[in-house]
């Protein structure tokens, strides 16, 4: 088998089998395919599409390029929720220690920033010290003691999602419903979980920009879960707009940090709720998702949930002073302000371009190998909806360098329509659960 001749076939349009796709990835994954000649397949791939047939067999061979853990001998059931991604969506920060203060586990495997938006670990790398690189006995021991555990794909877990997803990032290649797919499953079924809530999201700021492709998307990846046995349900998510009024990779942290407190942005703050809920149903804690989200409101207003994460961050050997006092987070040194250049309302905004201006400020990566400012973000003052006076702030921009700092602000003024009127329609947080 040529890998040339491959690439030719799915360029073609032609079929896949699945020891040809096999082949493929466990030569990527091996470092015997060049990085060249994978984006070559991913481009492909993305512009000729996958069967279903094709993507099973994607899923298949990047979950079997490492190990299938096994918690079994662990007590309480497994569960974990995944993101498609977003901008400002740090909901996994927020959940992660709610469920676990609720007494299910939690074995994470996240992924950092994709394309224009943000990711799992580099939010969490924004807290000194924070390790998400633990070895596979020191991610079973902190889940053992906590309950749960954040970590990245290791050399041992999905390796070909590592080596693909960044590719991916830097090739244009990452909106595709068979690799979102692919990636997504691979890492999850890799987890030694029991049960999955995956948070799918559609709007502007999303991959799936359409609500229908979110919806195949969420179908797809329901059925490739049920087929490995596990219990799997997906929510479709609105990203319109930002997730809460921070994105950037500490601002985020200090925001989750707000809802664990009792605070924070209400429509994160609903989002991590009905999520968790999920989670707590799935998992048998709770009778019903309306159970479930007083268990995880109690467990914020205890104060167990903020709890629990200062001992995720202690365990992973980060700095848990930062839980009760964000200021120790990296801070960008300077901001400035992007305000409405109009009387009116904010009847849209361009959620991807915000999420772009994001990495173009340095919070992430357009090269793989890009190192990523954790203080740089924006903080959104102004909602869909919400009315606005010439000259009143939209939104701030945090920045350490100035060099990209234009192009930033153009992004952002864009992002922005404001209108004489409010819009007819609000974007409505979740629109369906699929899988239930
Ligand atoms: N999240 C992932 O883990 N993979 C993707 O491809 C997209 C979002």
């Amino acid at each position: 088998m040529r890998v040339v001749d491959l690439i030719r076939r799915k360029r073609d349009s032609q079929e896949l089998s699945r020891d040809e796709i096999v082949a493929l990835i466990s030569g990527y994954t091996s470092g015997d395919i060049p990085d060249y000649q994978m984006s070559a397949f991913l481009m492909a791939a993305f512009v000729r599409g996958l069967n279903g047939a094709e993507t099973a067999a994607l899923t298949e061979a990047m979950l079997h390029s490492g190990q299938v853990l096994d918690f079994s001998d662990m007590s309480g059931r497994k569960v974990d929720k995944h993101s498609t991604g977003g901008v400002g969506d740090k909901t996994s920060i927020v959940i992660a220690p709610i469920v676990a203060a609720g007494g299910l586990r939690v074995p994470m495997i996240s992924g950092r920033g994709l394309g224009h938006t943000g990711g799992t670990l580099d939010k969490l790398e924004s807290i000194p010290g924070f390790n998400v690189n633990l070895s596979l006995a020191e991610f079973r021991r902190v889940l053992e003691e906590c309950g749960c555990a954040l970590i990245g794909q290791t050399a041992e877990i999905a390796p070909a999602d590592k080596k693909i997803y960044a590719l991916r990032d830097v090739t244009g290649t990452v909106e595709n419903t068979s690799l979102i797919c692919a990636s997504i499953m691979s890492k999850k079924m890799a987890e030694g979980i029991d049960a999955l809530v995956l948070d799918v999201k559609t709007g502007s700021g999303a991959f799936m920009k359409k609500e229908e492709d979110a919806a195949r998307l969420a179908e797809l990846m329901v059925e490739t879960g049920k087929r490995m046995g596990k219990q799997v349900v997906a929510l479709l998510t609105n990203m319109d707009q930002p997730l809460g009024r921070m994105a950037g990779n500490a601002m985020e942290i200090a925001e989750s940090i707000e809802v664990l407190s009792g605070g924070g942005p209400e429509d994160l703050r609903e989002l991590c709720l009905v999520l968790a809920a999920w989670m707590f149903f799935l998992g048998g804690r709770a009778k019903s998702v309306e159970e479930g989200k007083k268990l995880a409101a109690g467990l914020i207003a205890s104060g167990r949930a903020k709890d629990k994460f200062r001992e995720i961050v202690r365990l992973q050997g980060g700095d848990a002073r930062v839980v009760d006092d964000p200021r120790r987070l990296p801070k960008a040194a300077h901001h400035v302000g992007i305000a409405s250049p109009a009387d009116g309302y904010v009847v849209a905004t361009q959620c991807e371009q915000l999420g772009v201006a994001c990495v173009v400020l340095g919070g992430g990566r357009e090269k793989k190998e890009d190192a990523v400012d954790p203080g740089v973000g924006l903080e959104f003052h102004k909602r869909v909806g919400a009315a606005v006076h010439r000259g009143e702030p939209l939104c701030t921009i945090y920045f350490n360098s100035d060099a990209r700092l234009d192009e930033a602000r153009r992004l952002v003024e864009t992002a922005y329509r404001i209108a004489p009127h409010p819009p007819a329609k609000l974007p409505v947080l979740v629109s369906r659960v699929i899988g239930a």
